[in-house]
């Protein structure tokens, strides 16, 4: 084997929440692992800030919870949305049966940041940055190992287990040929950062008027904003030029209206064009598929991080043993689709029912709204708070940390 090819139990492809906790999980039980990540650090574009207390409840079954959250963050033990003229509560996080009742808000690369600073304790764990996967080696059917460039030239890794963890626009999966079941969604999202100050209201989960629909999440001193536009609708928003948007933006919030300006121009403002979609199968021969790679989420609840870490953590469960035992078989790659496609596909399932009958509709509408009735039960009966605090905070069967440690 020359210097530029590495051979280990284990290769993921992508360090997003997937790719990281799978490598700390499976390093962390001593197995050899390599994750090859494309860019140089975890700190890119905001894509989510989100850890739901499932994901803190792997944490602390990891033993890292107290630790982890010295990291500077915010907790929202509550979400609320403002529907035209009223405000209503909508989740109420302070009754779920973890240790943390709450979201924490942290940026998504201190959360990478924290996971790799760990894994790397262990031995059995490498990364490498700047490592972008470009294809699959294949031994007669079965997926032996990938190809992947690196600044000063090519890698190749032999892997018993080719893990693509490299998000949705997935290389590994789309190099495997596993064929992804488009979903829809009737929007896109613009993302930026508006300041934030002492005396603006709390935080609130959103605020829907007029056939508007904008997010302020509270960061301590900025506030992460998310403007709701109609699937495509990108180029209009251009069209109608910067000053409109900041206009739509201080009518929705009338707090901001002294900050709008901060919108430079168009390079503070992300596009996030949404998809939801999933494999329909997740795997072949040595290969398997996790995270947005395998099923890309909707925003909706921001649940997106924290499936691809519960995914990680139910391959880590069933595949850790096998590869003490001595192998990996297709059929326990198997065992790890079914034990996430049903959280999956609920997940997805409830995210697309509200697209289709609350966002699309609101994209469409004009003029003032009132909450819906559902919205409005919400608002008046706090027990009701726990359900969709329930669905967003933990998910559908949350998965718990069964793989010790090696010894
Ligand atoms: C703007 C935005 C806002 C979002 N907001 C939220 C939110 O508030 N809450 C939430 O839960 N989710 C949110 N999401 C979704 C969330 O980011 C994803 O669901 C989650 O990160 C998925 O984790 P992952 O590890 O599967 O994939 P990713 O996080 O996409 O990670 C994949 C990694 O693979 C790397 N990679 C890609 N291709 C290659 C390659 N060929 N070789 C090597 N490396 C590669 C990428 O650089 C990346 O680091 C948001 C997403 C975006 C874009």
């Amino acid at each position: 084997m020359d210097a530029s090819e590495i051979s280990v139990r284990c290769c993921i492809a992508g360090g997003g929440p997937a790719g990281m906790m799978l490598g700390f999980l499976l390093a962390r039980a001593g197995i050899s692992v390599l994750v090859l990540e494309k860019h140089a650090d975890f700190l890119r574009d905001f894509r989510g800030d989100t850890i739901h207390p499932s994901t803190l409840e792997v944490m602390h079954e990891l033993g890292l919870l107290q630790e982890f959250l010295q990291r500077p963050h915010q907790e929202v033990p509550t979400l609320g949305a403002q529907i035209g003229d009223a405000f209503v509560e909508v989740a109420d996080f302070t009754h779920l049966p973890t240790h943390c009742r709450f979201i924490a808000f942290m940026p998504q690369w201190d959360f990478l940041d924290f996971l790799s600073e760990h894994a790397r304790c262990y031995p059995a764990f490498q990364l490498r940055m700047e490592t972008e996967v470009r294809d699959l080696i294949f031994d007669d059917g079965r997926v032996t190992g990938l190809r992947a460039t690196m600044l000063d030239g090519e890698l190749r890794v032999r892997a018993d287990l080719v893990v693509g963890a490299d998000g949705r626009h997935s290389t590994v999966r789309d190099k495997a040929g596993l064929d992804v079941t488009d979903l829809g969604a009737p929007m896109d999202v613009l993302w930026m950062r508006l300041s934030r100050h002492p005396d603006d209201p709390g935080q609130t989960l959103g605020r829907v008027d007029n056939g508007r629909i904008f997010i302020t999440l509270n960061r301590g001193d900025y506030w992460q904003t998310a403007f709701v536009i109609p699937k495509g609708g990108f180029d209009d928003v251009h069209r109608r030029g910067l000053p409109a948007l900041r206009d739509e933006i201080a009518a929705l919030a009338p707090y901001l209206r002294d900050r709008v300006d901060e919108l430079k121009d168009w390079s503070d403002i992300k596009l996030l064009s949404v998809s939801v979609d999933r494999l329909r199968v997740w795997h072949r021969a040595g290969l398997l598929c996790i995270g947005d790679a395998a099923h890309a989420m909707s925003p909706i609840g921001g649940v997106g991080i924290n499936l691809a870490v519960q995914d990680a953590v139910a391959a880590a469960n069933i595949l850790a043993p096998r590869f003490l035992q001595g192998a990996v078989s297709e059929h326990d790659l198997e065992a790890v689709q079914r034990h996430r496609e049903f959280p999956t596909r609920a997940t997805q399932r409830l995210q697309i029912i509200l697209q289709n009958r609350v966002i699309g509709r609101v994209l469409k509408g004009r003029g003032k709204l009132s909450p819906p009735l559902a919205l409005r039960l919400l608002g008046s009966l706090p027990l009701l708070r726990r359900i969709p605090a329930r669905l967003i905070g933990l998910g559908f069967r949350p998965e718990h940390v069964k793989v010790p440690a090696a010894a």
